[in-house]
């Protein structure tokens, strides 16, 4: 069965998801701990903790493996004309790399944009290459900072201290100026638009931003 979450920032468009840090290997930096972006993950707490929320997503991490996995999703998107992936977790296996890669090529009326740091595997590359290649699909490497930093061509997002230190070439995330919400932008999904700067919120972020401005 298919389980679809929903929340509130990205006003109707809908998601799957797993579950934060048991699913991110990419969270690990080469030191053994959590990077930055990562340590101040807002879907580790909050909301997230909640069996209506969590349980869904741990049942997903068994759903994908499921043969009909993939004509299930497609046919759960008819109606969408964007979608996320990701609000939680990430893209952990090849597997099921291959099988949104599958879906997301099955459903070209939909705008799909793929945040990950599985970029940081070169067993990922071909997969997130080809799903690149699509007309449809925007994938959006995450960098690892809090401060604003990241490497023109290889990130697609980042995640900056403040309103008044988004970095030269990244766009402000429109939900930084909304209540916290997307609104009607669509920049996340917009091959035109190379590298997204959210603006840390929350308080253990804000912890992990200081730190990182004191270090
Ligand atoms: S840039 Fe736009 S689409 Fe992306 S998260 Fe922010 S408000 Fe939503």
């Amino acid at each position: 069965m298919i389980r679809i979450s929903v929340t509130s920032k990205l006003d109707g468009v809908r998601s799957w998801s797993l579950i934060a840090r048991e699913t991110c290997p990419g969270a690990i930096g080469a030191d053994g701990s959590l990077v930055p972006a990562c340590a101040g993950c807002y879907a580790v707490g909050g909301n997230y903790r909640y069996p209506n929320v969590k349980n869904p997503r741990m049942e997903n991490r068994e759903d994908w493996k499921r043969d009909e996995w993939v004509a299930d999703m497609v046919a759960e998107l008819r109606n969408d004309r964007f979608f996320r992936w990701f609000d939680s977790g990430d893209m952990y296996a090849i597997g099921l790399a291959e099988k949104i890669f599958e879906v997301m090529q099955a459903t070209p009326h939909v705008q799909h944009w793929l945040p990950t740091r599985m970029h940081k595997f070169p067993k990922f590359a071909d997969v997130l290459a080809r799903m690149q290649s699509l007309p449809n699909v925007m994938v959006r490497p995450s960098s690892d900072s809090v401060t604003g930093e990241y490497v023109a061509g290889v990130h697609g997002s980042t995640i900056a201290p403040s309103i008044d230190a988004i970095p030269e070439g990244a766009t402000l995330c429109h939900a930084a100026n909304n209540d916290g919400k997307c609104g009607a932008c669509r920049a996340c999904y917009s091959k035109d638009v190379a590298v997204v700067a959210y603006v840390a919120h929350g308080r253990s972020m804000a912890k992990v931003v200081r730190e990182q401005l004191a270090a």
